[in-house]
């Protein structure tokens, strides 16, 4: 985007901010009493629901009270670390529950011992800050469940679209490869006909576990449909994706799926198709289906490539 050109996307938090007054205020801001200080937070903190934000408003006001060299939060549930400002030698530690709900542990930092006084300072606003941080929690814990499939804990339709779109534009900017595979469990039907429902959910369990561990970090993997999937392999040309789509093949081929005691045979069928200069996502899934298509009629338990 040139410099002239403004983004339309509103940034709810900054305006919100902007109308109290706090966006223009010069840094460091101007130290006041703890009171004061409680009232400005609680009026700031609920001004956003990013755990960013809401820790980096908490760091820079606390400071008007009590100096810090960082402040960091963790809280591994949730896949979260933050880290602000520079490491130093001291620091005070607190575990965050609200309501016997853990919460995190949030670590203020400093090169200088904290006194009592600053300590019992620092504990006060802690309160502050656990309303807001439960509310970020929770809206967190919703945008994640709106693009996860429960059931194969991959990324549903919805993450797809937003995924496909994005990998299609950054392969486009960095002149780099995409491919995506495609894959249907081979002759699911007769799986849930002959042992099950509830076993034909635990081969798609399976299925997504083997996918997982097959790919790399980056590779990303969406529930297409019932029985299908969808991996984008960003940064993957066509030769290097059709090594990964045979390994997945392969390892799917190899998967040990029992039911009382009796094997069941479960085999994936994939089609590969590698992005084309100028091509859409939508083109590029077309693609790769009717390769997949190809690969069930020429006797499934195959991969084929998008010609
Ligand atoms: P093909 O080899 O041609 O892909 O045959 P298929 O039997 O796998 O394909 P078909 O599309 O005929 O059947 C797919 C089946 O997947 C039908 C549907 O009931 C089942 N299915 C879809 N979603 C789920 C699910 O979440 N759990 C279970 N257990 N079955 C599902
Ligand atoms: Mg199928
Ligand atoms: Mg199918």
């Amino acid at each position: 985007m040139g410099p002239n050109n403004h983004s339309n996307t509103i940034d709810f938090d900054a305006a919100k901010l902007q109308r109290l007054g706090y966006a223009t205020r010069p840094q460091p801001l101007k130290p006041i009493g703890l009171a004061q200080l409680r009232q400005q937070l609680n009026l700031q903190l609920q001004t956003s629901l990013e755990m960013d934000r809401i820790l980096e408003l908490f760091y820079r006001e606390v400071q008007r009270l009590v100096p810090l060299d960082a402040l960091g939060y963790q809280l591994a549930t949730y896949n979260l670390r933050i880290e602000l400002g520079e490491r130093a030698n001291h620091s005070a530690g607190y575990r965050l529950c609200h309501d016997g709900e853990y919460m995190g542990e949030l670590i203020f930092r400093r090169s200088q011992r904290f006194s009592e006084d600053e300590l019992g300072m620092l504990e006060s606003l802690l309160a502050s800050l656990l309303f807001p941080l439960r509310n970020a929690l929770l809206y967190r814990a919703a945008v994640l469940s709106a693009l996860r499939d429960p059931l194969t804990d991959t990324g549903n339709r919805l993450a797809l679209t937003q995924s496909l779109q994005r990998e299609v534009d950054l392969a486009r900017r960095n002149l780099q490869p995409l491919s995506v595979l495609m894959l249907d469990i081979d002759h699911f039907k007769q799986i849930n006909d002959m042992h099950g429902h509830a076993y034909g959910d635990e081969v798609l369990k399976a299925v997504a576990e083997t996918m997982r561990d097959q790919l790399r970090n980056v590779d990303m993997a969406f529930r297409y449909g019932g029985e299908e999937f969808l991996i984008l392999l960003s940064g993957t040309g066509r030769e290097a994706a059709s090594l990964v789509g045979e390994r997945l093949r392969n390892a799917v081929q190899n998967l040990q799926c029992l039911n009382q005691h009796q094997a069941i045979m479960v085999s994936i069928s994939l089609g590969c198709a590698t992005l084309l200069p100028g091509e859409s996502p939508d083109s590029l899934l077309r693609r790769a289906d009717s390769a997949l298509y190809a690969a069930k009629r020429s006797g499934r338990n195959r991969l084929n490539m998008a010609g």
